[in-house]
C-alpha cells in the first residue's frame, strides 16, 4: 500500500546543482543549520551577528558600518535598497540588459520613482559612455543602478569607473552583486558603491534566505533625510539598523536564527579559502567548461572580455531540444542546469559553477553526461572530446586565455 506523500519524511535525492542558483552547500554549512536554537537577543547570538558583519565587510571589501544580512532572498535586498533610497518623484538611471535590470526598473517605478532606462542588447554590457551621457542629460539623478553579474545572460558589468562619475553628478551608486559576491572581486569601497546587496545561494554557497547588504554613510544619510518614511515597514533599513548596529539592539523582527548560523559558516569557508584562490578556482573551472562545451557546438553569449566565470550562458546548436535534454540530465544523472529566461528561453543554457559547485569533478561529470545525451540525440560529435578538452585545460596542455578580471 502506498502512503500519501505527506505521511513520510521528505528525503530529497542528491542533486548536482549546476544551475543559476541555488548552488551546492558545504557539509559544514548544513551542519551549522541544524544547531539548537538560541534567542535572537541572546548575547551569544549578538556576538554571532557581529562575526557575520565582520566577515561580510571582508567579502564586500568595505568598511561601511551598515553591513548586514537582511532577512529574505536576494530580491529582498534589491527591494530594500530601492524602497529606502528611491522616494516618489526621484529619478534613477537603471541599466537594463537582462532580467534583473528589468526587475530593478519595475521596483523603482513601484516606489513612485522615475526609472530612466539605459537599454543594451541582452548579452552586452551597459557602456560607461551611455551612463555618462544620461547623467549629464537627466540631472538631477538620485541614483545609478547597475547589475554587476547579470545572471540571465552571463555578463559582467565593469564597475571600476562608475562611482567617480556618480559622485561628480551627486548620484548614489546602487549595485546588484547577488551572483558576483564570492566568485569575482566586488570592491565596494574602491569602486565607490553606495548600496550593494547580494544573496546567499549563489557564490556564497549557503541555502537561500538571506541578503547580505552594505550601505555607505552617504546612502544612510539619504535615508535619514527622506521626506516620507520608507513605504515598507519590514524592509525599513533605518529600523533594521537599530537591531544590527545600534547599542540598543532594538527588536524589529525575529532574525532567521538558523540561517544566520549557516551564513556564518559559509563566510568562514569563503575567508579560509582566500579571495585570490577562490576567484582563480572560478575562472579555471569556467574555462574548462567552455572548452568542453565548444566541442559540442555551444558558444558563450557574452564576449570573452565580459564573461562571468560563475555563470556560463551558451547558445544551443539547432538540433538540441532545450527542455528534453535538461529533463534527461536531471532524471538520468541528477544534474540541474538552467534554461534561458525571457527572450532567451529555449535558445540558451545557463550553467552555474558557483561556490561549492565550481569544482573540476563537477565540470567533468557534466560534460561526460552531456556528451552521452547529445550523441543519443544524433548530434555529430565524437564521444570523449568534450571531457578531453576540459582535461587539457586542467593539465595546462592547451594554451589558456587567462584574464585578470
Ligand atoms: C538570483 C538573483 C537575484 C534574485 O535573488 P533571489 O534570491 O532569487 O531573490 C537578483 N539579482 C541577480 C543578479 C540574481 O542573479
Amino acid at each position: 500500500m502506498s502512503l500519501p506523500s505527506q505521511d513520510h519524511e521528505f528525503l530529497p535525492p542528491y542533486r548536482l546543482l549546476l544551475g543559476p542558483g541555488p548552488s551546492l552547500v558545504h557539509p559544514r554549512v548544513l551542519h551549522a543549520l541544524t544547531q539548537p536554537l538560541i534567542g535572537h537577543l541572546d548575547p551569544l547570538f549578538l556576538d554571532l551577528m557581529n562575526d557575520i558583519q565582520t566577515l561580510l565587510r571582508a567579502a564586500f571589501q568595505t568598511n561601511h558600518e551598515f553591513t548586514i544580512a537582511l532577512s529574505g532572498t536576494g530580491s529582498a535586498g534589491m527591494e530594500a535598497v530601492i524602497a529606502n533610497l528611491i522616494e516618489p518623484g526621484d529619478r534613477a538611471l537603471v541599466g537594463v540588459n537582462g532580467v534583473f535590470g528589468t526587475r530593478l526598473a519595475a521596483m523603482v517605478e513601484r516606489q513612485g520613482g522615475v526609472p530612466l532606462r539605459i537599454d543594451a542588447p541582452w548579452g552586452n554590457i551597459i557602456p560607461l559612455e551611455a551612463v555618462q551621457e544620461q547623467l549629464a542629460r537627466s540631472a538631477p539623478v538620485k541614483a545609478v543602478v547597475l547589475v554587476h553579474a547579470e545572471t540571465s545572460t552571463g555578463v559582467r558589468q565593469p564597475l571600476e569607473d562608475v562611482g567617480a562619475l556618480c559622485r561628480a553628478h551627486g548620484a548614489l551608486l546602487i549595485v546588484d552583486a547577488v551572483t558576483s559576491l564570492g566568485g569575482i572581486p566586488v570592491e565596494v569601497d574602491a569602486w565607490g558603491i553606495d548600496a550593494c546587496y547580494s544573496g546567499t545561494q549563489k557564490c556564497l554557497s549557503c541555502p537561500p534566505g538571506l541578503a547580505p547588504l552594505t550601505m555607505s554613510p552617504r546612502a544612510m544619510e539619504a535615508i535619514r533625510r527622506r521626506r516620507t518614511p520608507c513605504h515598507s515597514w519590514y524592509l525599513d533599513l533605518a529600523l533594521i539598523a537599530e537591531y544590527w548596529n545600534d547599542r540598543s539592539r532594538a527588536y524589529h523582527h525575529t532574525a532567521p536564527i538558523s540561517m544566520l548560523y549557516g551564513l556564518r559558516e559559509a563566510l568562514r569557508l569563503v575567508q579560509a579559502e582566500g579571495r585570490e584562490a577562490r576567484f582563480a578556482r572560478h575562472r579555471l573551472n569556467s574555462e574548462a567548461l567552455l572548452a568542453g562545451l565548444d566541442t559540442l557546438g555551444m558558444r558563450a553569449l557574452p564576449s570573452a572580455e565580459h564573461r562571468l566565470p560563475m555563470l556560463t550562458c551558451v547558445t544551443l546548436p539547432d538540433r538540441i531540444t532545450d527542455a528534453a535534454v535538461r529533463a534527461q540530465l536531471l532524471q538520468d544523472y541528477g544534474i540541474e542546469i538552467g534554461g534561458g529566461l525571457g527572450p532567451l528561453r529555449g535558445t540558451v543554457w545557463r550553467i552555474g559553477l558557483m561556490g561549492e559547485s565550481s569544482r573540476q569533478a563537477h565540470v567533468l561529470t557534466l560534460l561526460g553526461a552531456l556528451e552521452e545525451i547529445v550523441v543519443q540525440h544524433g548530434l555529430p560529435v565524437q564521444a570523449g572530446r568534450a571531457v578531453q578538452a576540459a582535461v587539457d585545460i586542467y593539465t595546462g596542455s592547451r594554451s589558456t586565455t587567462r584574464r585578470s578580471a
